[in-house]
């Protein structure tokens, strides 16, 4: 079997395998527009720096980016007002709570632990706000890191999130109440809904996660996209934080850098190797992809794809 007959034998059986226990899962139904997914969905897209492409089941189906889009938010951050500002917003240590959890905001530290979760995301959206245009710039730089430049925004769910966000909204207030937020609190929430709201397929994001692999150099034009420094700080945080409170079983049975959204999305950045993006609706109890998930973990089995695979990495 052929190098690439392998990759595309492997992702046909991952979908197949993933399948079997979607059942396991149900869609969100908090963002109301949400529960309108359709649990049997399941697909992936897997690209490699020489522009191959593998792709199986329901790859083209677009969804929203929702938390992979905290990813995207920290690069605009810190291209636009720096590390010192950013982080002087948002830490960078897990929290082993869920994505929406308001609790250590008070126990803890008013600063919110990383940029992974929603406070942090909301956090480091307020850092943008004083930019002419900060969805728009933060489009754009979606458009470029995934290569297509039709991404757009899905108004249904902004509209349903805007709606429905009343926790995000505690939080923002919260936050502003100890000068965290700089802004109004509904103006950085209406960003931050938008920025989850941006309709994806799998192939944008394994291309994403490409650019990610190879530290911010997209390697189908040559041009770098991201600086070094900034790519490293988002991978160390998908690693550490990419999948809320399941990032520490993830890292162990997966080993790969990644960050999920509730839209049902998994991205993953494989270092100089390939970017990653499995999608399917039905999510477990942490919120993350259940297909996506099972995706990634063959994947990883039998391509050998763990960060510490050494010799038995099959790419
Ligand atoms: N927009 C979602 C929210 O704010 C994002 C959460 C997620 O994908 N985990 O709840």
């Amino acid at each position: 079997m052929s190098h690439n007959e392998l990759i595309e034998q492997t992702l046909n059986n991952a979908v197949e395998y993933a399948r079997a226990f979607l059942h396991e899962g149900s869609v969100a139904t908090y963002i109301p527009e949400l529960a309108k997914g359709n649990a049997a969905h399941i697909g992936a897209c897997l690209i490699t720096p020489d522009g191959a492409q593998y792709h199986c089941g329901d790859w083209q189906q677009d969804f929203t980016i929702q938390s992979i889009s905290k990813t995207i938010n920290l690069i605009y951050a810190l291209q636009s007002v720096g590390y010192e500002k950013v982080f002087s917003k948002v830490g960078v240590e897990p929290t082993g709570d869920a994505f929406n959890s308001i609790v250590k905001l008070e126990t803890r530290n008013t600063r919110p632990l990383n940029p992974m979760i929603n406070a942090g995301a909301i956090a480091t959206a307020s850092c943008c706000m004083n930019r002419p245009d900060p969805f728009g710039e933060f489009l754009n730089l979606t458009r470029t890191l995934c290569g297509r430049q039709t991404i757009g925004l899905n108004e249904a769910v902004y509209l349903s999130e805007k709606k429905a966000g009343m926790r995000n909204r505690s939080m923002a207030y919260l936050m502003q109440s100890d000068n965290i937020l700089e802004n109004d609190a509904e103006q950085v929430l209406d960003l931050y809904f938008r920025m989850c709201s941006v309709n994806v397929n799998t192939q944008d994001l394994a291309h994403y996660g490409l650019v990610l692999a190879c530290d911010g150099v997209d390697p189908l034009t040559g041009k770098r996209l991201v600086e070094s420094w900034i790519v490293r700080i988002v991978k160390t945080l998908m690693v550490t934080c990419g999948m809320y409170d399941g990032s520490g079983e993830f890292a162990m049975k997966v080993g790969i850098p990644a960050k999920s959204g509730v839209g049902g999305g998994i991205m993953g950045s494989v270092e100089n190797k390939l970017g990653l993006a499995a999608f399917g609706p039905a999510l477990d109890a942490k919120g993350n992809s259940v297909g996506a998930y099972h995706i990634f973990e063959y994947l990883s089995h039998h391509l050998g794809l763990h960060y510490f695979s050494g010799k038995a990495c099959k790419i």
